[in-house]
């Protein structure tokens, strides 16, 4: 029996629970075993398909009468949707002309599929809801568990293939202490929810969602390691550790500073009202990154520019201030984010597509109502308000967008994702106030390697070395032109790493709120001649792992 599964540990941490398994998709294993489901004829087959719907739809009404608002709304119509009499009809067409339950049940669900997207608006984004149905139909045909995240009681680890955004809105801390993805890197969505909650996370770990079943788990966010029923006397005794650990890391109360006092910037990085107003109560000096996308994921049409104006006002009103700023950034639509009223459809390859601020190139109208909304909250809220926008590429990009923010009195920005953007910073830098990096990005272009690909974790570290020549010329250009330079991509949450970043010469570092602390508290502990000493040792090591051990040796060696 496996007793330890290694991953790419994303969240540092442990903890320790039963696993809960989350699966997205029915095993192929279970399907064979189904084969025919061995039904005398239609009518048995056909019956077996009824009781399994019925099961289905019943799991979604129980989750309606738990949920609340628009929620239990959209539970509501699965439930419907699942009972469609149409989709029976199908399904018993499939079985007559002499497909098996399976088959027929995947075949009449995409029917229904070409059927849906052809009608296109509403009825189209009812395409997943189907694909989601036949995944818990065929499951409950199968005998497997339905897919979903679905808690029960107690403090779980939540084990899936991946996580969606959808998938986890809600989570709560206090039910799930850890995630293990089977997929997903370091930037990973689940990585970054993962941070959002503060709790450990392992990603790329392959195998744990077929072993993870009936186990309890000790997640070790630190080193990747995910142990299955270990030792439980020696489990608890380090988790105990960890929380004592934790415990004093949450006594450091910022501001941020190495221990020679030299001024490092702590900013959360959030997506809405909520994660803003909780991030001002800890020790930041403001928003690195404000995601403004991630609220609009479930909307259809553009919100008004006075409903965006009243949203971000929600998020700047709480770091209203002498010392605190937030940035905005304009909607990163499209790639990993789609956003049904921006985002260009049908793309061959959407990373590289038209994406962030390339969305204004045929249509200027929706960063104008962007810019006008941020405006008027800014000035509604007296906040200091910088904005800045994602993947540009070019100097011109970033010298029209400054004109954009400037003529509304704002604080002008650009990204730096995009390789060209760092190798021309110095000049970028003469065209904008400041310069925030996307490590996340600027990691995947750099080193070619989709951020959501588990096989390429390796690749897809900001250690590599070639990031970090990246972060390297853009932080001199910055120090040259006496203008900030940040990190807002998960690099920043990383403390060995952010003592790099300062060492580079990275004013600003931007991270989820619970990252705040670990972050502050260990380069409290260093000297900016320690933080150049371990960029240097970074910068010359071969790979990722030799980096991250000649940075630890500058600390180890005092
Ligand atoms: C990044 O790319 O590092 C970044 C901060 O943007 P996002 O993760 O939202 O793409
Ligand atoms: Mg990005």
């Amino acid at each position: 029996m496996v007793t330890t599964i290694h991953g790419t540990p994303v969240v540092p941490g442990l903890a320790l629970g039963p696993a809960r398994v989350t699966v997205s998709d029915v095993s192929p294993e279970a399907i064979s075993r189904y084969g025919d489901g061995g039904h005398a004829d239609d009518d048995q087959a056909l019956a077996a398909y009824d009781a399994a719907v019925a099961t289905v739809a019943e799991g979604f009404r129980a989750k309606a009468a738990a949920a609340d608002g628009a929620t239990a709304g959209v539970l509501t119509a699965s439930a419907g949707l699942a009972t469609d009499r149409g989709l029976r009809s199908a399904v018993r067409k499939n079985l007559r002309s002499g497909e098996t339950l399976l088959p027929a049940v995947d075949h009449a669900v995409e029917q229904f599929v070409t059927v849906f997207t052809g009608m296109g608006g509403l009825m189209a984004e009812r395409v997943t809801d189907l694909r989601d149905i036949r995944t818990r139909v065929m499951a409950r045909l199968v005998g497997e568990p339905e897919p979903g995240v679905s808690l029960g009681t107690g403090p779980v680890v939540l084990v899936a293939t991946d996580l969606a955004p959808a998938d986890t809105a809600g989570l709560d801390p206090q039910q799930v202490v850890a995630l293990v993805t089977e997929r997903g890197g370091p930037t990973s969505h689940t990585a970054i929810i993962a941070r959002q909650l503060g709790i450990p996370c392992v990603v790329g770990a392959t195998g744990i969602v077929a072993a993870a079943e009936g186990r309890t788990l000790l997640v070790d966010g630190a080193t990747g390691a995910v142990q299955l029923d270990p030792d439980a006397a020696e489990a608890a005794a380090r988790v105990q550790q960890d929380v004592t650990d934790r415990a004093a890391l949450a006594r450091w109360s910022g501001p941020g500073r190495t221990s020679d006092d030299h001024p490092v910037k702590l900013l959360a990085n959030v997506a809405d009202v909520a994660s803003a107003t909780a991030a001002a109560d800890g020790p930041v000096s403001g928003v690195g990154l404000f995601r403004t996308e991630l609220s609009f994921l479930d909307r259809e049409s553009e919100p008004s520019v006075e409903e965006q104006a009243d949203l971000y006002a929600g998020v700047l009103a709480p770091f209203h201030g002498e010392d605190r700023h937030v940035v905005v950034r304009t909607l990163d639509a499209g790639s990993d984010k789609p956003i049904a009223f921006a985002t260009h459809p049908d793309e061959e390859n959407p990373a590289l597509g038209v994406r962030g601020l390339r969305l204004s190139f045929t249509d200027h109208g929706l960063l104008d109502r962007q810019l006008d909304a941020i405006a008027d909250a800014a000035n509604r809220t007296g906040t200091s308000t910088w904005v800045m926008a994602p993947m540009v590429a070019t100097v011109d990009e970033a010298r029209d967008f400054a004109a954009a923010v400037r003529s509304r009195g704002l604080v002008a920005g650009v990204m730096v994702e995009v390789p060209s953007a760092a190798l021309l910073a110095d000049r970028m830098l003469a065209e904008v106030d400041f310069l925030s990096i996307g490590t996340n990005d600027l990691t995947q272009y750099t080193m070619a390697a989709d951020r959501m690909a588990s096989d390429l974790a390796h690749l897809t570290d900001p250690w590599q070395p070639a990031v970090l020549q990246l972060v390297a010329l853009t932080a001199a250009a910055g120090q040259r032109a006496g203008k900030p330079v940040g990190v807002c991509g998960e690099a920043a949450a990383d403390p060995l790493l952010a003592c790099v970043l300062v060492g580079l010469g990275i004013t600003s570092l931007s991270m989820a709120a619970a990252a705040v602390r670990p972050v502050g508290a260990r380069l409290a502990g260093v000297s900016l001649e320690q933080c150049r000493e371990m960029a240097n040792a970074a910068l010359a090591a071969a790979n990722p792992s030799a980096a991250r051990e000649a940075a630890l040796m500058v600390v180890a060696v005092g």
